[in-house]
């Protein structure tokens, strides 16, 4: 578990998957405001992105690329059939090679890929608390590496 006392706390969570053997997918669960576009947001100002991060709750998926690396940040938020991500052409974004984050990656029911990484984030008091579960032994062991907590 990492506690976050703060959004920068947040922000800096993101940037430190940077250092992670990327790209990777990684899943973001957790209610509205538990600071997963906030963590997203950290990861794409690391990668030297210097314009806005939207959430892309109405586009479904906003896609960067910064001299570090490629991007997709997808919130399901509003995915009414998980069909529609295949019409986006989801399988596509997954298979190239960019980091892929996802809010509400249970929207999807079943239709991604197995995940490097997943992170819940939860309202502690005023701040809030990751919990991290690698998909693979190789994510778990960068992950101590770079002294972040796995469970
Ligand atoms: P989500 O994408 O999960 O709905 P956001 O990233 O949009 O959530 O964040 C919602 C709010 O939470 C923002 O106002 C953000 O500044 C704040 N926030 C993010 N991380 C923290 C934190 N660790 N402590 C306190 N506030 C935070
Ligand atoms: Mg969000």
């Amino acid at each position: 578990m990492v506690e976050l006392p703060d959004e920068a706390a947040t922000a800096r969570l993101g940037a430190a998957l940077l250092g992670l053997d990327g790209p990777a997918l990684v899943l973001l669960e957790g209610d509205l405001g538990a600071g997963k576009t906030t963590l997203v947001r950290g990861f794409l100002r690391a990668a030297g992105h210097a314009g806005p991060v939207r959430s892309p709750t109405y586009t479904l998926v906003e896609s960067y690329r910064t001299e570090r690396c490629a991007a997709h940040h997808f919130d399901l938020y509003r995915l009414g059939d998980p069909l529609e991500l295949e019409e986006l052409g989801v399988r596509d974004y997954f298979a190239g090679d960019a980091w892929c984050f996802v809010e509400w990656p249970e929207r999807a029911a079943g239709l991604l890929p197995p995940a490097e990484l997943l992170i819940e984030l939860a309202v502690v008091g005023t701040g809030r608390r990751a919990t991290l579960r690698a998909g693979s032994e190789r994510i778990g062991a960068r992950l101590r590496d770079a002294r972040l907590d796995v469970s």
